[in-house]
């Protein structure tokens, strides 16, 4: 009786130490063949084996033994012999004659008495224990019981190690597929960055081609760039030597499949083209088979296409079309920039092609009025030096018969010969300023500077051309210059500019008109005179108020001008202006003009500035002057 409690107590503590280490094992081979070890311990028996129902099967494999005879990986289908007939009945059972039992199936190795019970869980059986004995054994019903408590224990267990393990394999492929997605987003971060570091339009359709290769692998890939209703490739990769890339081109409405890609802005994966129907191949390029489309969107515009295809049915999936629909998006922005940038440079290439061409025909241009400048220089140099003596002669001479009494007698003779003396003196004067030109232009133009007042050069002019004022009616009227100190400068030089500033406000200013001369001291760097000839004539329109300062500038009609040097509108040669700028500038000085504009309704007046240094101007040749274009 003793030895029954105690053995009693050796199975109770068995059973409480085999269910504390099922409760802590959650691994189902390890749990299979702990079971299997304590029921060994239990029965008395020389293999066993533990059994589980695969789902996916349908079949029992055995996944722990002990002792020989039962194989792991063994299968069994339910109701199959006397263990697949007790998992089917969810019964536990002693069979101890196995030999007489219908249900029994001669394994390969010899066996006598078993004992099995099925492994439950709430959901049903999912499994089963059994251990037989090669010689006869009676099994009893403590036996049963006992071994039944351990498989009531095993069932739990090894189905919280199965759940385990499948939450295990989930968690195990969750944290594959984070892992994945990161080392894609790492990657498209990089693509990214790759595809910003170049405008270069060639360098980013590799790139974009190359990189797409690493995020969705493909066997050939080709950028399609729309181009007048077509698309056109761009780039490609894959495609066999033979095909000539550039002349690849798709009528986007003809063709239903990129249409659908156009239109809708989204991209389509076709699993096989084969079922595809109107599925185009290009000619010499092996069969499509799976395919992917991915628009190529920049703000609302579709600007091409990206088209992978993969030449074996193997659909593009769920995940890599998210990835590269996301890497579309960022490669139609590398693309657009670098197709601006590239629009930009040629433009700029152009640009300067264009201004370089402008320039050679600017300069060419310039070369021939140079050209007809320096000609015509000479032709003035050449003029006035060859008019110059006969001038002098027909001036002496007619002056000299002027005084004859012969001629004074005869009074249409003296009126004759006054003629013809006021004409060499208008011709004198004509050649002179010719002269003056010539010099100016030649860099000849010497200055003897010395003090002189103003005021006194001023005013010896104006009673100079005081007969043809009275005769025009006009007014001249000197505000007090007084206060203007002396300045150093070539008193013959600017006698000239004054003069020809004086004979134009009379030409140009109407009878009874008004002819003002002011002057103010300037004080700065250096210290200047400025003197103004403002009068109340027909004004000069802004345009010209530069060209006028041209040789050989006049404004307005050359047949509606009178003749005469200080006639109202009196024709000239157009040199005064050009002499007064040569000669200022040769003193360091500034010559210009204000005015409102021309009219000869209101009179609107012309206002000539001339800026003068007070101190003596370094030697200084004359600058050449501008010719007017005008006169060219
Ligand atoms: P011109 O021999 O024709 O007077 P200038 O060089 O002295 O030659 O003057 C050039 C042109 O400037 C003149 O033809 C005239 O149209 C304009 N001009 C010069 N001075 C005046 C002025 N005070 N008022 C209006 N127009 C003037």
């Amino acid at each position: 009786m003793a030895r029954e409690v105690l053995d009693k107590y050796r199975e109770l503590n068995l059973l409480y130490n085999v269910s504390a280490k099922l409760e802590a094992d959650l691994d189902v081979l390890e749990v299979a063949g702990l079971v299997i070890d304590q029921a060994s311990k239990l029965i008395t028996a020389n293999r066993g084996a533990l059994i589980l129902l695969n789902q996916t099967t349908g079949l029992l494999e055995t996944i722990a033994t002990f002792g020989e005879g039962y194989d792991r990986n063994t299968t069994l289908k339910p109701g199959e012999g006397i263990v697949g007939s007790i998992f089917t009945s969810g019964q536990a059972e002693i069979v101890n004659h196995v030999s007489s039992d219908p249900r029994f199936i001669p394994p390969r190795h010899p066996v006598s008495s078993l004992i099995c019970a099925p492994l439950k869980t709430k959901e049903g059986t999912i499994g089963a224990v059994v251990m037989s004995s090669e010689v006869p054994v009676e099994y009893t019903a403590a036996d049963l019981k006992l071994f039944t408590a351990l498989a009531s224990q095993a069932g739990p267990a090894i189905e919280r190690a199965i759940l385990y393990k499948t939450l295990e394999e989930k968690v195990k492929q969750r944290t594959k597929q984070l892992h994945q997605r990161a080392l894609q987003l790492e990657t498209l971060y990089q693509v990214g960055q790759a595809l910003s570091m170049t405008l270069d339009l060639d360098e980013v359709l590799n790139l974009i081609l190359e990189h797409l290769a690493r995020i969705v692998p493909y066997d050939r890939a080709a950028i399609f760039l729309e181009h007048q209703g077509n698309l056109e490739v761009a780039a490609a990769r894959g495609f066999p030597d033979q095909v000539e890339i550039g002349q690849l081109r798709i009528a986007v409405r003809e063709d239903a499949l990129f249409n659908q890609v156009f239109q809708q802005q989204q991209p389509l994966a076709i699993a096989d083209v084969v079922e595809w129907p109107g599925w185009q191949n290009f000619e010499n390029l092996p069969l499509a088979r799976s395919w992917l489309g991915l628009p190529l969107v920049r703000l609302t515009q579709v600007i091409g296409m990206l088209s992978l295809v993969r030449v074996t049915p193997s659909p593009f999936g769920e995940d890599e079309l998210t990835l590269a629909a996301t890497f579309a998006g960022q490669a139609a922005i590398a693309l657009q920039n670098a197709r601006l940038y590239d629009k930009i440079t040629r433009f700029s290439h152009e640009l300067e092609e264009m201004v370089r061409e402008r320039t050679i025909a600017l300069q060419e241009a310039y070369d021939k009025l140079d050209r007809l400048d320096r000609t015509k220089t000479d032709f003035i140099n050449i003029a006035s030096h060859e008019l110059r003596t006969p001038v002098t002669v027909l001036k002496g001479y007619s002056q000299m018969l002027l005084k004859d009494p012969a001629i004074q007698a005869n009074d249409a003779h003296y009126e004759q010969i006054g003629q013809i003396y006021q004409g060499t003196l208008r011709l004198h004067e004509i050649v002179d300023s010719m002269l003056d030109v010539a010099k100016i232009d030649s860099r000849a133009l010497r200055l003897y500077p010395e003090p002189l007042s103003m005021t006194g050069l001023l005013e010896l002019l104006v009673a100079r051309l005081s007969p043809t004022l009275a005769e025009r009616k006009l007014k001249v009227v000197i505000e007090d210059l007084t206060a203007l100190p002396p300045l150093e400068a070539d008193q013959d030089a600017l006698r000239k500019v004054f003069y020809h500033l004086l004979t134009n406000a009379i030409k140009y200013t109407p009878d009874s008109g008004q002819i003002t001369i002011s002057g103010r001291c300037l004080t700065g760097e250096p210290d200047s005179l400025e003197i103004i000839i403002a009068d109340t004539g027909i004004g000069i329109d802004p345009q010209f108020h530069e060209l006028i300062f041209a040789k050989f500038y006049q404004t307005g009609e050359l047949a509606l001008h009178s003749t005469g040097k200080t006639k109202f509108k009196g024709a000239g040669p157009g040199l005064g202006l050009a002499i007064v700028r040569g000669i200022v500038e040769a003193h360091n000085g500034r010559v210009w003009v204000e005015s409102q504009g021309y009219d000869e309704q209101s009179y609107p007046g012309s206002q000539f500035h001339v800026v003068l240094p007070l101190t003596r101007p370094a030697a200084k040749a004359a600058v050449a002057l501008p010719t007017s274009v005008a006169m060219v």
